[in-house]
């Protein structure tokens, strides 16, 4: 059930929908957005600043398959494994995502 509302970056309104929300990287943030107002942001000034790769939704979720399966041939191949770290990352966003905002929106 959720329990905290998900409020968007742009125009302050409440997320309620799963299918609405869209989660992306922000300089260094994780930040929700409805929709509509991610595609105007992108548009707008803040996209030398916003990520256009949404972190939620089909595209979000291959990153994160295609960084494991990376991760995982880089460990099999190679000795190194500060290259494992880097791509935990968007890993850790993908899950940082999911567990703060789309937790809290209906499906
Ligand atoms: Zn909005």
């Amino acid at each position: 059930m959720p329990d905290k509302m998900v409020i968007c970056e742009k125009c302050s309104g409440v997320i309620k929908h799963r299918d609405d929300l869209v989660t992306a990287v922000l300089i260094y943030a994780v930040v929700p957005y409805h929709e509509r107002c991610y595609a105007n942001d992108i548009k707008g000034a803040k996209s030398f600043i916003l990520n256009n790769q949404p972190l939620n939704g089909f595209s979000g979720n291959l990153v994160v398959i295609l960084s494991i399966i990376i991760a995982f041939l880089w460990l099999l191949f190679n000795d190194s494994k500060w290259f494992s770290i880097l791509v935990l990352l968007p890993i850790s966003y993908r899950l940082y995502s999911y567990l703060i905002y789309e937790i809290h929106t209906k499906k």
